[in-house]
């Protein structure tokens, strides 16, 4: 489903921040983001959590950003999205054989005791998650029992707010099949990618990493 779909159906809280809010953008590099389409993405999502503390509404909006921008990468190299599509030898639903989108589970909270900010963050974007799952369902797709509840039958229910677990998942068919595509250059990603997606988070800065949009900027927009 188009993102912008999804966008418009938000709830508007509060128009104040979004000028504040767009300054993000200039904030770090969006080379996988048309100007247009990250500053809607913004303006929508600054209206929705217009409610929110500045330093969490900014975190939640860039990490947006974030993961769309791995949506495109993964778009953009059609190994990835190629392989998880056509050639995946773990059918019928590949990767997503649990509860992946889970950002913080109980023992993420126990064991690596996150910031409060973090834990902020977390339900932010939780509740994100559970908007963008039900608007799917809402739009005709339907589930597929008994793997991740947020696996349908057309795919995945998320697209803006996977899980940080989900969204830097590349498993060794994948790796393999993108390092035969690039050769050696592919490494630094698929190493960034690796230690992103399986960090313990413990601060908002976990959550992502400049590092896999500046090794897939090299790799692909060569
Ligand atoms: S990442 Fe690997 S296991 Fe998951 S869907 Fe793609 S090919 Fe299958
Ligand atoms: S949230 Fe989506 S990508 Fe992650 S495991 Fe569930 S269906 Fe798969």
């Amino acid at each position: 489903m188009p993102f912008e779909v999804w966008l418009q159906s938000l709830s508007e809280n509060s128009i104040r921040h979004i000028r504040a809010d767009l300054t993000l953008l200039t904030a770090a590099p969006l080379p996988f983001l048309k100007e247009d389409q990250a500053v809607y993405q913004v303006e929508q999502l600054s209206m929705h959590l217009g409610s929110q503390p500045t330093r969490i509404r900014q975190a939640a909006i860039q990490y947006s950003l974030y993961v769309r921008q791995l949506d495109a990468i993964q778009e953009w190299e059609g190994t990835i999205h190629h392989t998880c599509a056509h050639d995946c030898t773990r059918p019928p639903v590949g990767c997503c054989n649990g509860e992946h989108h889970v950002i913080l589970s109980f023992s993420d909270v126990v064991f690596a005791q996150p910031t409060q900010n973090a834990l902020h963050l977390a339900h932010v974007l939780t509740d994100l998650q559970n908007q963008e799952h039900a608007h799917a369902i809402q739009q005709g797709h339907y589930p597929r029992l008994n793997y991740c509840s947020h696996l349908t039958t057309t795919g995945c229910t998320l697209r803006m707010f996977k899980s940080p677990r989900c969204v830097h998942y590349l498993c060794p068919q994948v790796a393999g099949a993108v390092t035969a595509a690039h050769g050696n250059q592919a490494s630094a990603f698929l190493a960034a990618m690796h230690t992103t997606g399986n960090q313990v988070i413990h601060s908002m800065a976990d959550f992502t990493s400049a590092l896999v949009i500046s090794t897939a900027d090299t790799l692909f927009h060569r």
